[in-house]
């Protein structure tokens, strides 16, 4: 069948196997010579694409729930709507929870994803107490902080390359209340935003909008969120409410999402944020997941698909790199629809992508060029210490990848133990060169 991830690109053949049950996954992993998971797709690239894909949604089974010390324990291929479908009514919500709801358990820990409290609560994997992982040559290990320290480090973040995750248990949050106090500040520059941040740097939720398609200033909404107490809520129901979500029924053509109408949208999001600066509440849903409200939003794109660009620069140079950044991206005359800025704190996973400092994604449409303009920026990106995210990486090659993760030969010594013989292999870990028989 045809696949592709989410941004579209690359889309190619491949065969789909499904698991439900252990021995399954294990006869799996007997009978392909080569094969890389894949949980939702969500990911933007082709970190989970290959000739064999072991889709792992199937496999989606609730193993228990302590809930007196919050501690979850769910097969891999469960989804986070499926875990907050069960959990918020008793209380608990994600420690850490990524801008979509539609990601599995398994991708989550093997793209070691953060969130928009990553500077305070680090990433998905320091929130795993252990996970049980099938290795490519057929043996089941557990491993924790604790316990096979080393491969944990190189799972949590290792993009599927060591073995399928199973299961794994995850540490939950209390919550009183399923709204979150937001407060929005408009700011007329990227000067201003990242002052925004620094300001509030012991707040729990921090994100930034940026709109990269008004020349020069790049004015943005920033956006704070701090979970409510059961007195401040606007009432005391644990689950959100239920919204009707809009979809777009198939790939549109590319005028709809034309530079014009985007700096329409722009300027009309940042007005509307304006007027409405100051406290509000959100739900859960509005504040985390408001691109879930539309569903295949991707489409929007056409059916060429899109490419998004995330690095992240030390924190020191954050401000001159992002600067640098945005006037070369500029003056390429290829500006992105959407842009995102967030601070990181510092991470441990051998392959995980944050370090103290700040994150900014970009969707830039397919156009001629795009490739030339993006291959300059992994050069500036790591010239200015910083890095790439793998798991929206669909085209950076071997030298950028070996620049932006030092610990990589750490991570291939693990892997040959685990997996001499490369059998966890995919489109982006062969054109990284990320394979044990290269180490
Ligand atoms: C709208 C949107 C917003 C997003 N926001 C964020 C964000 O804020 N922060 C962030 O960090 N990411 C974000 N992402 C990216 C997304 O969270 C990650 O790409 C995530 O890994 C996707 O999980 P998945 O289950 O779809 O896995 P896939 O995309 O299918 O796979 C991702 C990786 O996980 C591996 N994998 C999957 N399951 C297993 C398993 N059982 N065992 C071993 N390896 C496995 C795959 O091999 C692959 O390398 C966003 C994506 C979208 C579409």
């Amino acid at each position: 069948m045809v696949i592709a991830n989410w941004n579209s690109y690359p889309r190619i053949e491949a065969n789909l196997w499904d698991f439900r049950a252990e021995a399954e996954a294990l006869e799996l992993l007997h009978k392909l010579d080569s094969c890389i998971p894949r949980g939702m797709g969500r990911s933007y690239g082709d970190c989970s694409l290959a000739s064999h894909i072991i889709s792992t949604p199937g496999f989606n089974r609730f193993i228990s729930l302590d809930q007196e010390q919050g501690i979850l324990e769910c097969e891999a291929g469960t989804s986070l709507k499926d875990i907050l479908r069960v959990i918020l009514p008793l209380g608990w919500f994600l420690p850490v929870t990524p801008g979509t709801k539609y990601i599995t358990l398994g991708g989550a820990i093997a793209s070691d994803v953060h969130g928009k409290n990553h500077h305070i609560h680090g990433a998905f994997g320091s929130h795993v107490h252990s996970l049980r992982m099938l290795t490519p040559q057929g043996e089941v290990i557990t491993c924790s902080r604790e316990q096979n320290p080393e491969v944990f480090s190189a799972v949590c973040g290792g993009m599927g390359l060591v073995g399928l995750i199973l299961s794994a248990r995850i540490r939950l949050m209390p919550i009183h209340s399923v709204y979150i106090r937001q407060k929005t500040i408009p700011a007329g520059s990227l000067d201003q935003l990242m002052e925004l941040f620094e300001l509030n740097e012991d707040c729990t939720y921090s994100v930034a909008w940026m709109d990269c398609l008004s020349r020069g200033q790049n004015p943005g909404l920033f956006m704070l969120g701090e979970h409510c107490t059961a007195k401040e809520a606007p009432d005391r129901n644990l689950s959100p409410p239920e919204r009707a979500g809009l979809s777009i029924p198939g790939h549109l053509p590319g005028w709809v999402l034309s530079r014009a109408a985007l700096k329409a949208f722009n300027s009309l999001y940042y007005t509307r944020g304006r007027a409405n600066a100051g406290y509000s509440f959100q739900d859960l849903e509005s504040f985390f997941y408001p691109l879930d409200r539309v569903q295949h939003w991707n489409r929007l794109y056409g059916s060429k698909g899109f490419l998004q660009y995330q690095f992240v620069l030390p924190k020191e140079d954050s401000r001159p790199g992002l600067k640098r950044i945005l006037d070369h991206i500029n003056s390429f005359g290829l500006p992105p629809y959407l842009a995102v800025l967030k601070l990181l704190g510092s991470q441990k996973g051998l392959l995980s992508f944050p370090m103290r400092g700040y994150t900014l994604a970009l969707d830039f449409p397919m156009k001629p060029g795009l490739t030339a303009l993006l291959n300059t920026l992994d050069q500036l990106v790591h010239d200015l210490g910083g890095r790439v995210y793998l798991a929206k990486d669909a085209r950076m090659n071997q030298n950028s990848f070996i620049r932006g993760y030092p610990e990589n030969r750490r991570f291939l010594e693990i892997k040959h133990g685990l997996d001499p013989d490369n059998k966890m292999t995919s489109l982006q870990s062969k054109r990284l060169g990320l394979c044990a028989k290269a180490y």
